[in-house]
């Protein structure tokens, strides 16, 4: 490794790294970022980014929070680790879980179950569930509903729930108790002269004759991320969760939240769920549980389901399931205290605040010529490339659209997700209002460079 730009022959970014940690980081000369401030990273050239994605939708509180800092050091000093199995805890992963507990007002939830990552979260929620519905009897109740376009992780689990044909091809994925319906992206998939919330109505019925076709008893559960993330930034059309949830109870099939990305504030409110009044069974968080500064990830079980799990009349033995670091001291310590903070700071009434600019800002570059359609809520934001404004044109692949903006922004001191033709955007929750101005002005002058280079 070296660092020198000359030596290497490569300009930009001088470290020399064949292969790092990660996929698509096959790169020869990747963007090495070295510190934090606030909504800003720094690349080890000293370059100042404005970062729009927050890490990967994650570094809530910002890159430099000083007490998350303060929280993991102490708990360092105090005890470093022990773990949390047969009926042995630590005190911060006890108080993390109650403090969770009473954060998640959707509803009532009863445990809370730790892991290191949202992919094992949605892969814990398959064994919860499945040992559930053995507890009662039912051990045939077992598939998995998902939507085309969804993420839920890169285990052999959380990829096959996911809904993104690349996490599955040459995989031999989705398992094959996993089912994947409609994805609810209206401006994609509606036919002519459908509303909304016609729209959702047929994604329901959709579901229910996919729920029928397969037998209700052996549907375990539905999984769901509030909006859709990494899929393309999706928020649900009007009426789309009542309806959905509607058909699942019907036919007492369990509903899992993919909060991920949405908990703690994102969309403007602490979770995704009371955005959409949704009542989960079950709810994974990860990323902005820690504001990303340790890994750590979880998921929210009902009562109904604790309940059986711990019930003395369940034949099963105990649950057995769990990892090394689940409820590590420090994740926990440094979680309870950006638990704490998105409260004692309003959180999510500060995404309230600014985030109409966010949205307003950059939608007012829909006209544009090469844009399909800029959808978000809160602070998320997708905006999807197509030719004729319309989603049966894409740009050819090889124009490198989205990758051609991605590289405007970056130029211009901003990173944000190129996925293809989307671009995806999740600032920091902090972000001032200045902040706001200067991702509104970068994305608009990226976007004209990138129109001009399109037409070129
Ligand atoms: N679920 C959602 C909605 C996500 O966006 C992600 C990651 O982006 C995951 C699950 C997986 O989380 P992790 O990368 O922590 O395993």
């Amino acid at each position: 490794q070296s660092n020198s730009t000359e030596e290497n022959g490569f300009k930009g970014h001088g470290m020399l790294a064949p292969f790092t940690a990660g996929w698509q980081s096959t790169d020869v000369h990747p963007l090495v970022i070295e510190r934090s401030e606030g909504s800003y990273v720094y690349d080890i050239e000293g370059k100042k980014y404005l970062d729009s994605l927050a890490g990967l939708w994650c570094t809530a509180l910002g890159g430099s929070e000083p007490r998350l800092v303060k929280a993991a050091t102490e708990q360092l000093h105090k005890l470093p680790f022990y773990h949390s199995f047969w009926n042995r805890t630590t005190k911060p992963s006890l108080d993390l879980a109650k403090e969770m507990l009473s954060i998640f007002t959707a509803r009532e939830m009863g445990k809370v179950f730790f892991t290191n990552s949202g992919s094992e979260a949605n892969d814990s929620q398959v064994k919860l569930v499945w040992y559930y519905n053995n507890a009662l009897g039912r051990p045939d109740k077992k598939k998995f509903i998902a939507r085309s376009k969804s993420y839920h992780g890169s285990t052999l689990i959380s990829a096959s729930l996911s809904g993104l044909p690349a996490l599955h091809q040459k995989f031999d994925l989705p398992a094959p108790f996993v089912l994947h319906t409609d994805c609810p992206h209206y401006w994609r998939f509606h036919l002519p002269g459908e509303t909304e919330e016609e729209f959702a109505t047929r994604l329901a019925n959709n579901l229910e004759n996919l729920i029928l076709k397969e037998g209700p008893e052996t549907i375990a559960a539905f999984i769901a991320e509030p909006v859709m993330g990494a899929g393309g930034v999706i928020p649900p059309p009007k009426t789309y969760f009542e309806k959905v949830q509607a058909i699942v109870k019907k036919y007492d099939i369990l509903f899992i939240a993919d909060e991920v990305i949405t908990a703690f504030g994102r969309l403007g409110t602490m979770f995704g769920c009371d955005m959409f009044n949704v009542k989960p069974d079950l709810v994974s968080v990860a990323k902005a549980l820690s504001s990303a500064y340790v890994p750590i990830g979880a998921t929210l079980v009902s009562p109904e389901i604790s309940d059986v799990i711990h019930s003395q009349s369940n034949k099963l033995g105990s649950f057995a399931h769990g990892f090394t670091y689940s409820g590590h001291p420090v994740a926990c310590a440094v979680a309870l205290e950006a638990l704490k903070i998105y409260q004692e700071r309003n959180i999510p009434d500060h995404v309230k605040q600014i985030s109409p600019r966010f949205q307003e800002g950059v939608k007012a570059f829909a006209g544009s010529p090469i844009i399909g359609e800029i959808r978000g809520v809160g602070l998320i934001l997708g905006t999807e490339f197509a030719d004729n404004k319309s989603p049966n044109d894409p740009f050819p692949a090889e124009w490198g659209v989205g990758a051609i903006f991605g590289a405007e922004c970056q130029k211009r001191g901003m990173l944000v997700r190129v996925a293809g033709d989307n671009i995806m955007m999740s600032p920091p929750l902090i972000m001032t209002p200045d902040e706001v101005e200067e991702l509104v002005s970068i994305y608009g002058a990226a976007l004209k460079a990138t129109e001009e280079r399109v037409a070129e």
